[in-house]
């Protein structure tokens, strides 16, 4: 357990923006919707984290968020709960078998994913997508990760098998997978940027404005979250470039 809740409450959170919605206080302020509160429950956290409290009140209001927090401060869960309880809320992930067509079928899915999770490594990818798989557990959606240094036709092979809610991926095994048409952004709700600042230092800036620009990506519509542990300039300005209205947190201190 990295998370200090008792030395959280001195930490101080700054928060700007229009119209703030109130935090919650307790996972079970908010309605999250039963699936994801049972599932929250289940992992016994007792409380949110400050960024929780902040970033789960900004999502479900549907508002863009620029959250600025240390490692170790549950961002994963700050993000992937509420937006699986919008999705479910709206009910857009229930597809049912009977109702895929002869193509699907036959060739299997071009993956259309609702939510795309972009994060700089492997096994920042592979630890969000089974977080993604345990806070949704019980319900239709279906999760899938995709990154480089591996080969690319077992993940094809997956992501034809299901439809794909939510997709976690590195920009550049999801640049490749958009160029073959195996992923298609035109569907997408959620966009969320995790380690925004690691994935400047790893050069990866020109990609991730590549898949929002390039790949037919929903403007209006869509609902855009970056997450960082420092706020270079390079990262206030995809901010300004992608959010719109956001509200900007951030717990602790920044780093330079
Ligand atoms: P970050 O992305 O900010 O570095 P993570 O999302 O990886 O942090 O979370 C770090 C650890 O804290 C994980 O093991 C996670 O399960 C745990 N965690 C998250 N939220 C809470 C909470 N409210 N209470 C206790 N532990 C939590
Ligand atoms: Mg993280």
């Amino acid at each position: 357990l990295f998370v200090d809740l008792d030395a959280y409450d001195e930490v101080s959170v700054e928060i700007t923006g229009d119209n703030i919605p109130e935090p919650m206080s307790n996972f079970y302020d908010l309605d999250i919707g039963e699936i994801v509160y049972k599932n929250v429950k289940e992992a016994r956290f007792g409380r949110p984290t400050p960024v929780q409290k902040h970033s789960f009140s900004v999502i479900i209001n549907g508002r863009d968020l620029m959250a600025c927090a240390e490692t170790g401060s549950g961002k994963t869960v700050a993000f992937a709960c509420p937006i699986i309880s919008r999705i479910l809320f709206e009910g857009i992930a229930v597809q049912k078998r009977g109702s895929f067509n002869n193509y699907q079928r036959r060739y299997g899915f071009v993956a259309e994913p609702l939510s795309l999770i972009l994060t700089p490594t492997r096994e920042l990818s592979q630890q969000i997508h089974k977080e993604c798989i345990k806070f949704s557990k019980n319900s239709p959606l279906n999760c899938s990760c995709v990154y480089g240094g591996t080969p690319i036709y077992n993940q094809i092979n997956s992501l034809r098998k299901e439809p794909t809610h939510l997709l976690v991926a590195t920009p550049g095994r999801l640049i490749d997978l958009l160029n073959r048409k195996e992923v298609n952004l035109s569907k997408l709700k959620f966009l969320v940027l995790d380690e925004a600042d690691r994935m400047l230092d790893m050069g990866f800036i020109p990609q991730i404005r590549e898949i929002i620009e390039d790949f037919n990506m929903p403007i209006k519509n869509r609902q855009t979250l970056m997450f960082s542990a420092t706020f270079p300039k390079e990262i206030q300005r995809l901010a300004s470039d992608f959010l719109t209205d956001y509200i900007f947190l951030s717990v602790g201190k920044i780093g330079s």
